[in-house]
């Protein structure tokens, strides 16, 4: 599959309300994953089938060659790289390439690979002798759409008789134009127009809907409504697909809307335990002595690569200038970086550039960097209350039970406020954590 890739435009942005903010938080943080990621992620969880039709057999595949692939399709997979379906592709693609159609609602964690599934799916439907839109794929936001696009650009190398249009703000058709583009990527604004208002697409026509990302979908008022009317605008015929990272009540309504009679298909993600972490306090009065006792700390043991964590941008830009005075090697993450730079930022990290990441809450959050051995919340993670934010706190120090090594997590207590958060955090799980003398440190090693 080929494209024309458009413009990109700015976009103007005004004042913000905090759902938007957390809109854009969720998009950033999924866009971030997977700018970063190479791999699919490990898992050792079972995958939840649940069959619109009990009756009917359950198929799910160990290899490629199994589904009976177009031979074009197959190159493209080979290309990429992929040895074998992912665990949530044993199951998802049996079911996606049945005949006739099967409609899915599949949740699963980034980096399992729901995209690579539902594109294949995409690319196997659609006829390339027919020169109309025949698949569609709705993604949360601009960027969102551009990386799924990228995929299926990728997955179609070999396909070439196959093209990919972008239904997104900036790419301006004139009035009348009929689409020749098998497959249609875009947001929903902009592919509901193209729908209805501007006719480019005859929704009739179409025999594959994709929702990408529900979860972050229906953070945006807007886009739960739009998807829903581009929906009700398909055969009834037409395939529909739902994927989203997570599933709760809310992400659970609007995908019964979206898709009818679905198979269901889940995979947990991994557990997170504090079992083979070694965590510590260090009592201090204010942000220098913070920062003097790291240094001790640095001074004391070998620390091969930490991640150290502040509540605000100001101390985490302070902090990494007092820690590259002390000629350590530092890699600050912060909010007003753009998504790619931050990438850029972890990228070099992993890569053992830098051996310090220096970052606020919100940036790191849902960043898995596995080789990281000490951990240090500099400031303990609080919610937007004040409260103690545990599940932050596990994602943060928390390692995957089979995958994980041994860590060490210290925690810099600074106030009494803060020390009733700690004691609170330590309650929470049932976990000691222990006072550390950053003078006397013999006992962390
Ligand atoms: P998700 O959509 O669940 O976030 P992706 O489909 O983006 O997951 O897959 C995550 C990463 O794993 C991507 O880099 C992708 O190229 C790769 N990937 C996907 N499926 C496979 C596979 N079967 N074998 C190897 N790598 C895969």
């Amino acid at each position: 599959a080929s494209a024309a890739m458009p413009a990109k435009t700015g976009g103007g942005e005004g004042d913000k309300t905090g759902e938007e903010d957390d809109k854009d938080d969720k998009a950033a943080q999924s866009l971030l994953n997977k700018l970063i990621r190479s791999n699919l992620v490990n898992t050792t969880n079972q995958v939840e089938v649940l069959q619109r039709d009990p009756n009917s057999p359950l198929y799910s595949v160990k290899s490629f060659e199994e589904l009976r692939l177009k031979p074009q399709l197959l190159q493209g997979v080979y290309a990429m790289g992929f040895n074998r379906p992912s665990k949530i592709q044993e199951n998802a693609l049996p079911m996606m390439l049945a005949e006739p159609p099967q409609n899915l609602i599949a949740q699963s964690q980034s980096g399992t690979g729901k995209t690579a599934a539902f594109v294949l799916a995409m690319l196997s439907h659609v006829d390339p002798n027919n020169k109309f839109p025949q698949a569609l794929c709705v993604s949360p936001t601009y960027e969102l759409a551009l990386q799924t696009g990228k995929v299926i650009e990728q997955m179609g190398k070999h396909y070439s008789e196959v093209k990919l249009v972008y239904a997104i703000r900036g790419n301006k058709l004139q009035r009348g134009t009929q689409l020749q583009e098998q497959v249609v990527i875009g947001t929903p604004g902009t592919m509901l127009d193209w729908c209805l208002k501007f006719k480019f697409i005859d929704p009739k026509k179409i025999k594959v809907f994709v929702l990408d990302e529900a979860d972050v979908m229906i953070a945006t008022q807007g886009h739960q409504d739009q998807s829903i009317r581009i929906q009700r605008m398909l055969p009834k015929e037409c395939q529909m697909l739902l994927f989203s990272a997570t599933f709760e009540e809310t992400v659970w309504n609007f995908a019964q809307r979206i898709v009818p009679e679905p198979n269901i298909i889940k995979l947990k993600r991994e557990e997170e335990t504090l079992d083979t972490i070694k965590q510590y306090y260090v009592l201090c009065n204010s942000k220098e002595e913070k920062f003097m006792a790291l240094c001790n700390i640095y001074g004391a043991i070998t620390i091969a690569q930490a991640m150290i964590f502040c509540h605000t941008r100001k101390t985490a830009g302070w902090l990494a200038g007092e820690l590259s005075r002390e000629g350590h090697q530092v890699a600050l993450l912060s909010g007003e970086m753009q998504v790619e730079q931050r990438a850029a930022v972890i990228d070099r990290f992993r890569d053992g550039k830098e051996k310090v990441l220096v970052t606020t809450n919100v940036c790191a959050r849902g960043i898995d960097v596995e080789q990281v051995s000490v951990v240090i919340n500099f400031d303990l993670p609080v919610d937007r209350d004040g409260n103690p934010d545990n599940e932050t706190y596990l994602h943060r120090i928390g390692r995957t039970g089979r995958f994980g090594k041994r860590g060490l997590a210290i925690n810099m207590v600074d106030s009494r406020f803060s020390m009733n958060i700690l004691n609170k955090i330590q309650d929470h799980f049932n976990k000691k954590i222990e006072k550390l003398d950053t003078d006397d440190l013999d006992e962390i090693e």
